[in-house]
């Protein structure tokens, strides 16, 4: 027997019949006599519907209101699972956010969680009660009632594991786990049985579609073992968790392939090569409040050289607005822009153990004739900035050679 946090989000909880499928989910493991905690997302669409009825009556709607308005959605399907349990004939109790203690900072729309009191849950636990808590919410100290951020109920479901010390906090969803890649890119992508918090953190653009990144900080943090699963398909679904020893031993040196194809490449070529000059490029950017993203100099022969910079695409106009005005004082050559490349990187906890895994990497891409344009590399991972148009050729050949395609 054991303490589960299970979430259900919006999807899963999305009409009437399958919030009683959950019902009868959630009911099955009770049976089989685990505690159980379950979180729960706004049905799906619900929130977006709240967030234009907002944007109806103010441009820019009042923070505090906002959530006011937004935690009803998570209120409407906590108390409809209790109904569905309560007619399987199961004792369940719903809480709000706020009922529940779940202090939240006041940070209207953007709150972090400071605190949870778990005594409430245990009593009703003890009770033998599912216990069924409202998502994405809680309340500050004053008892406004505060919202954590759109697909907060992610972090809700982690941070409850977390203060029970759960045994597992399960996020049912609409896929069945991690996958190797995007499986819409490469039909032979798999599965991933286990992965490791770090792992998942730099597969961020393949793993934010399934998680709330910020849940998987958290998770990390305070060591909650995470399992996404499909909410009405069988199946162990993908663990995240903090131990690494299977990746090393068992599994491939390379866990995932991760893309992103929202990068824009800003280049000032023929700037002088002194101290200083990365500064003078990079600090009005900041100013600017634009994200960099990768950042490459080169070394030069005549004391001029080009740097090179990626932005999200959104703000390469800016930035090059940026650039314009500073090139001259800096005596640069020319500033370029490129909005047609593509950063792909491998992630594996494995690269701390092997060598060789950056020149596979390079010679997979060397054979298929793409142009490296850009490498930077952290302890588990190795991007490159390629061009957009071999975008999924890469992927494709990089998922053969780590040897990630599907066997059957
Ligand atoms: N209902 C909220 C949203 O749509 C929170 C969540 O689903 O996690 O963002
Ligand atoms: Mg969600």
């Amino acid at each position: 027997m054991s303490l589960l946090v299970q979430k259900y989000g919006g999807t899963s909880v999305g009409t009437v019949e399958r919030i009683q499928a959950v019902a009868e989910k959630v009911a099955g493991f009770r049976k089989d006599g685990h505690d159980m905690v379950v979180v729960v997302s706004a049905m799906s669409g619900e929130t977006n519907r709240l967030v234009d009825l907002a944007g109806q009556m103010q441009d820019n709607p009042d923070p505090r209101e906002m959530d006011v308005l937004l935690s009803t959605g998570e209120q409407v399907t906590i108390a409809l699972l209790c109904m569905a349990l309560k007619n399987l004939g199961f004792d369940a109790k719903s809480y709000t956010g706020g009922q529940v203690r779940i202090v939240t900072d006041d940070s209207h729309t953007k709150a972090r969680i400071q605190s949870i009191d778990e005594e409430k849950i245990r009593r009703d636990l003890d009770a033998g009660r599912v216990v069924v808590v409202a998502g994405f919410q809680g309340s500050d100290e004053d008892g406004n009632i505060t919202t954590l951020g759109r697909g907060g109920s992610d972090t809700t479901g982690v941070a409850l594991a977390a203060a029970l010390k759960a045994d597992e906090c399960q996020i049912y969803t609409d896929v069945d786990g991690v996958y190797t890649t995007d499986p819409r890119i490469v039909p032979a992508a798999s599965r991933l049985d286990k992965i490791t918090f770090e792992e998942m953190l730099e597969m961020a653009s393949l793993g934010s579609k399934v998680l709330q990144i910020r849940a998987v900080e958290f998770a990390g943090k305070y060591n909650v073992p995470l399992r996404v699963l499909h909410s009405f398909q069988e199946g162990s679904g993908t663990l995240i968790t903090l131990d690494e020893e299977f990746t090393t031993m068992e599994q491939p040196v390379v866990s995932g392939i991760a893309f992103n194809r929202d990068e824009a490449k800003v280049t000032l070529s023929g700037i002088p090569d002194i101290p200083g000059v990365a500064s003078k490029v990079l600090a009005p950017i900041g100013e600017a409040n634009i994200e960099v993203d990768v950042i490459v100099q080169n070394i030069s022969a005549d004391n001029t050289t080009d740097l090179t910079f990626t932005v999200n695409r959104n703000d390469m106009t800016k930035a090059k607005a940026v650039m314009d005005s500073i090139s001259e004082e800096l005596g640069a050559k020319a500033v370029l822009t490129d909005d047609s490349v593509v950063k792909i990187s491998i992630v594996g906890v494995g690269m701390r153990s092997h060598a060789g895994v950056a020149s596979q990497m390079f010679r997979t891409l060397a054979e298929e004739n793409i142009n490296i344009q850009m490498i930077t590399t952290s302890e588990i991972k190795i991007s490159v900035i390629i061009e957009e148009r071999y975008a999924e050729l890469a992927i494709r050949s990089l998922h053969t050679a780590f040897g990630l395609d599907k066997t059957e």
